[in-house]
């Protein structure tokens, strides 16, 4: 395995960081024998992680985002910020930490891009309702030119082959705007083709088959297209194809760039018995990302401060990972970096993105697929994990509720490498019921975090509740993994640290 690390490279931001005075400051809370005793009990562990420690971390992701332009996507500086906020705090409570870079594509729309039909019938499409910029879409403005129809299939649209093949572009007018149907190829192919036609701009309009009518988002696979794309309707393509004019006009910015995970390892613990415990630091190019995840971020550090003075009988890694919000680019990375040998001394993988939305149900990772079957594959011993989970939840008189394991976030490469995997989750998009109103509060038929991926997703963004308790659940498992992984792998541990003695003491 070869791994870079490179502690210059976070340097500037770390000067940066000491200038905007976001330098660690002790955190006020929790009694004040957590400065100096060793939390490697449950009990005194629980009692020195706080809410109010892990909004201390939460305070330097907003004052990252607002140095930053307001967000904190990887590859910007208000990520960079927050990486050396957690390399400052993990370096100060005495861990190895690990700069783990790595490139990956970047997408940003800057500004708010438009698209309208001139003539015959003048039209401002909607973004996001009419017509969205494709991921890694070029940059550019059309002005007002034809739309040009390229190999349509209106009559039968299971046949469209549009835009696939170059020759489809014989006799295009440089200039003009690309009028192509999907269907048959990658979008990027249809793109491309156009680009070396000399279109202005692509649209891509829905192919017209059953449930391809709407407007779609679609992806053009990384940077490399120099002219905007745009995705719409069967219908608005279709009209557009009976000979209109028009414009194309968005910024983007489409380029690989370089980011960063930081791993923070404990000093003590066995090496061949490795519990890990990750959140993605990253925002996405839309917002701030205080909750997403400066919560599961923020609980890290809180509990990796806290247990700093612990021996464990395993070594503890936390991960904070880079590019989540690109599609997990930064766990997968690492993962597949690993030899066989270090993959296999990893007994556990523990994942906490988004723990404190504001319109929160208490969900844990389905282990055992008992309420939902797993989209992706999960050993068996995932059940342990979640077992864990529901005990402590149980022993606090909490209800939780299941939520599916798949590709959504950081467990993924972990758990399809076969290591057993779990976590917690408060909800994103998703519409709260009114049962779940009936059990958890909140509002029935809004999302649970209505600032999911937006600008709103600011310090302000956060039930303080759901926080506390998921930050908690998340001390519980880890210590109690980190002394004892019996129930994982039959690797007896520390004394009486069992999770059935865990919870017993917790009483
Ligand atoms: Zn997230």
């Amino acid at each position: 395995m070869k791994r870079i690390i490179r502690r210059m490279l976070l340097l500037a931001a770390v000067t940066s960081l000491l200038a905007l005075g976001l330098t660690p400051i002790a955190a006020e809370a929790g009694p004040r024998s957590c400065e100096n005793r060793v939390n490697n009990t449950v009990q005194k562990l629980l009692e020195c992680v706080t809410v109010e420690g892990v909004r201390e971390h939460q305070a330097a992701f907003q004052a990252a985002a607002d140095a930053g332009g307001g967000i904190r996507a990887s590859g910007t500086p208000g990520y960079d910020l927050s990486a050396a906020y957690v390399v400052e705090r993990m370096e100060a409570a005495g861990y190895n930490v690990i700069i783990d870079e790595f490139d990956f594509d970047f997408f940003q729309v800057v500004g708010t891009p438009s698209f309208e039909q001139a003539t015959p019938i003048p039209t401002s499409y909607i973004d996001g309702t009419d017509f969205d910029v494709m991921t890694f879409s070029g940059s550019g403005s059309t002005g007002t030119v034809p739309f040009t129809p390229v190999d349509l299939s209106l009559g039968d649209p299971s046949l469209s082959t549009s835009g696939c093949e170059a020759a489809d572009f014989a006799g295009f007018t440089p200039g003009n705007i690309a009028l192509v149907q999907r269907g048959a190829c990658f979008f990027s192919d249809k793109a491309a083709n156009a680009e070396a036609a000399g279109a202005a701009g692509v649209v891509v309009f829905n192919q017209g088959t059953p449930g391809r009518e709407d407007l779609f988002f679609g992806t053009l696979g990384g940077p490399g297209v120099g002219i905007p794309v745009v995705s719409t309707s069967f219908g608005i393509g279709v009209a557009l194809a009976e000979g209109a004019t028009g414009s194309i006009d968005a910024t983007t910015i489409s380029e690989t760039r370089t980011t960063v995970n930081v791993l923070a390892e404990s000093v003590h613990g066995d090496p061949t018995n490795v519990v890990m415990a990750g959140a993605h630091l990253d925002s996405v190019p839309e917002g701030p990302g205080v909750q997403d995840n400066g919560s599961g971020s923020g609980a890290l550090i809180e509990i990796a401060e806290q247990m700093a003075k612990v021996k464990p009988r395993n070594q503890v890694r936390f991960a904070w990972w880079g590019a989540e919000e690109s599609g997990l680019v930064g766990s997968i990375d690492y993962v597949v970096n690993l030899t066989q040998e270090e993959l296999d001394a990893i007994s556990v993988y523990l994942n906490f993105d988004m723990i404190g939305s504001p319109n929160f149900v208490r969900f844990v990772y389905d282990g055992d697929g008992s309420d939902i079957a797993p989209t992706i594959a999960v050993p068996p011993e995932s059940a342990v994990v979640e077992q864990l989970f529901l005990d402590y939840f149980d022993s606090q008189g909490l209800e939780t509720e299941a939520t599916v394991i798949g590709a959504r976030s950081d467990h993924f490469a972990f758990c399809v490498s076969g290591i057993p995997c779990g976590g917690l989750f408060t909800g994103a998009e998703g519409i709260k019921t009114a049962e779940q109103v009936d059990i958890y509060g909140g509002v029935a038929g809004e999302q649970y975090d209505p600032c999911y991926h937006l600008a709103c997703d600011t310090f302000d963004n956060i039930s303080l509740e759901a926080l506390d308790q998921n930050s908690d659940a998340a001390a519980f498992a880890i210590l109690t993994f980190a002394q004892n992984t019996e129930t994982l792998n039959g690797q007896k541990g520390k004394g009486n640290f069992s999770p059935q003695n865990q919870l017993k003491a917790l009483d």
